[in-house]
């Protein structure tokens, strides 16, 4: 779980949008993409970025 004043002030590299979390990632609706969460901490590299398709 993230804290939500982090979460508040992170977005998605790609569109800016603010991000949700869902336990074992960051989820950006408007991209379909997921940011990875290790050890609470989020990571937010662009390598690290998956596709959530469905
Ligand atoms: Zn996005």
């Amino acid at each position: 779980m993230i804290d939500k004043a982090i979460l508040d002030v992170m977005a998605c590299l790609r569109c800016k949008s603010s991000l949700t979390d869902e336990g074992e990632h960051l989820k950006c609706s408007e991209c379909n993409i997921g940011y990875p969460i290790k050890e609470d901490i989020p990571h937010m590299l662009e390598e690290s970025i998956f596709s959530l398709d469905g």
